[in-house]
């Protein structure tokens, strides 16, 4: 009774969904959707997550699809220890500059000092590029091109949140030598392509390519290229992942020469980049609603769960019926490589298990109740927009195939059109806090003056939010009149830049 309404209502009925609203409480809802999902568990110590299953199942999704572009691009996985000591940490100084307040070090084996702490990776450019000095002698060794998918711990003090900001977390980092400059250029725009496919075409979200700011470049980076993801509940910006260029600057550092055909020494030209867990709590955050996760059907763990609804007052032969109607169903969509699973558990409600299944995102829910029995059909209920089709039985693989691709599209496109609608323009400085505050992105003319975003960041904050700074400065510009001035200094003008509050 009442089963598929949601909302609090259903809550009453089924005990299951959740307390908290997306667009009122949004800190709440996604912490009860992290956890009623099944995605995380807290864990005692702050910033630190467990990933069930089906949380780690998506990463596995990512894993595998982004590990087999980057091997077909030519780069190979490795490993290299989590340890590194304090001496090659602090070879690249601006490098570590960024990165040492968050650096956590082991002090002690058992209740023995050690004689040299030793610190735990937060990224691994020091740790590899030692070897890469000795593994790199001539232009033969060039390209090195080398993955690893690990951990990296870095203590952050900003707020922890699941998947955006942990202190640890899953990534891959791939770091790669050059002999020229050309060569890293294109694959930095080889990788983040990539990165905007892991976001649109797996997890419907869409993202803004574009250059990080001075101010907002990686530490000891020669340039860093992102895609930027926006959760309009908040209407904060997110770094999704990050491909640098890192030009010589470490190759100086670190020693990697290589003899040229000319017999001439040269160093090499260097990349880093990376993408982490943070991808699933974007995708929550983008596409989650008032009942739980929706989930893009590339990535859900499972796409379609069939639920046989049987009635009390069904006869022996109806049931039986029913249930074999049900099964030849979840055989066929298996058979046809759909991700599929059957709720025939008897102990449970429908009600409840819709509220389960939507709670944990499923795209799409198949039930066959007695009159669907009667008309040799089932219904096809979509989780991201509630519509339900009814389909004979021999058409169920073929729509449910039709309906999961639909799905994913229609995800993208109108988390897009949300995206786009969310990119104010303003030229001048009246127009931006109240553009924040109203949960915008702002693409305005900028002088990319470091001072400038500074300057912009303090002034921008108010009871409202944090101060703003660059999320990017977009590759797709728009048209820059010359004479257009700063919208924050009146100095002329180089870029249209792309300003938010921001994760
Ligand atoms: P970086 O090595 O600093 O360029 O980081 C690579 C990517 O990791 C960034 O673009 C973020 O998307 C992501 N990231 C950074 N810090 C965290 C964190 N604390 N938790 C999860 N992901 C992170």
């Amino acid at each position: 009774k009442g089963a598929d309404k949601g909302g609090k209502g259903k809550k009453k009925e089924t005990q299951l969904g959740l307390d908290a609203q997306k667009f009122e409480e949004f800190g709440d809802w996604y912490s009860e959707v992290c956890t009623k999902s099944e995605m995380i568990s807290y864990y005692e110590i702050s910033g630190c997550y467990i990933l069930r299953p089906w949380a780690y199942s998506i990463w596995d999704t990512i894993h595998q699809w982004f590990d087999g572009e980057i091997k077909s691009l030519g780069v190979q996985n490795c490993y290299f220890p989590l340890f590194v000591t304090e001496n090659v940490l602090n070879k690249e100084k601006d490098h570590v500059e960024d990165f040492a307040p968050e650096v956590a070090w082991v002090t002690k084996s058992g209740q023995t000092d050690l004689d040299v702490p030793i610190a735990i990776r937060p990224t691994s450019e020091t740790v590899m590029y030692p070897f890469y000095a000795n593994w790199i002698r001539s232009h033969r060794d060039l390209p090195l091109r080398l993955n690893q998918w690990c951990n990296v711990i870095r203590w952050e003090f900003k707020h922890p949140t699941p998947f955006i900001r942990s202190r640890e977390f899953l990534w891959q980092e791939g770091h790669t030598a050059f002999a020229q400059k050309e060569e890293a250029d294109a694959e930095v725009l080889d990788i983040l392509d990539l990165y905007s496919k892991v976001y649109e075409e797996l997890l419907a979200v869409p993202v803004m390519k574009g250059r990080k700011s001075e101010k907002e470049k990686f530490a000891g980076a020669l340039y860093t290229t992102t895609v930027e993801a926006f959760v309009p509940a908040t209407g904060k910006g997110v770094q999704g992942a990050t491909s640098h260029c890192l030009g010589q600057n470490f190759s100086k550092m670190f020693d990697i020469e290589f003899e040229k055909e000319d017999r001439k020494k040269d160093h090499v030209w260097q990349n880093s980049w990376g993408i982490t867990t943070r991808t699933i709590g974007v995708m929550i955050m983008v596409h989650g609603d008032n009942k739980g996760l929706v989930l893009p059907p590339r990535v859900a763990p499972v796409q379609v769960v069939v639920i046989p609804i049987p009635k009390a007052n069904m006869t022996e032969e109806q049931k039986k019926k029913m249930q074999e109607a049900s099964s030849n169903l979840y055989d066929s969509l298996k058979a046809a490589g759909v991700r599929v699973k059957m709720d025939d558990r008897e102990n449970y409600t429908p009600g409840w298990k819709y509220s389960h299944w939507e709670l944990k995102g499923i795209p799409l829910r198949c039930e066959i109740g007695p009159k669907d029995l009667d008309k040799e059909q089932a219904v096809l209920a979509r989780r991201d927009t509630g519509k339900k089709d009814f389909v004979p039985w021999a058409d169920c693989v073929e729509t449910t195939k039709k309906l999961l691709a639909d799905i994913q599209k229609d995800m993208l496109e109108s988390a897009r059109a949300e995206f786009n609608e969310s990119i104010v323009r303003v030229t001048n400085w009246d127009g931006f806090v109240p553009a924040l505050d109203a949960k915008k992105m702002i693409l305005a003319p900028w002088c990319e003056e470091v001072a400038v975003e500074e300057d912009v960041k303090t002034r921008s904050a108010s009871e409202e939010g944090a101060g703003a700074k660059t999320l990017c400065i977009p590759f797709d510009q728009p048209e820059l009149p010359t004479g257009t001035k700063c919208f924050a200094s009146g100095k002329p003008a180089k870029s249209w830049a792309l300003w938010g509050r921001s994760y």
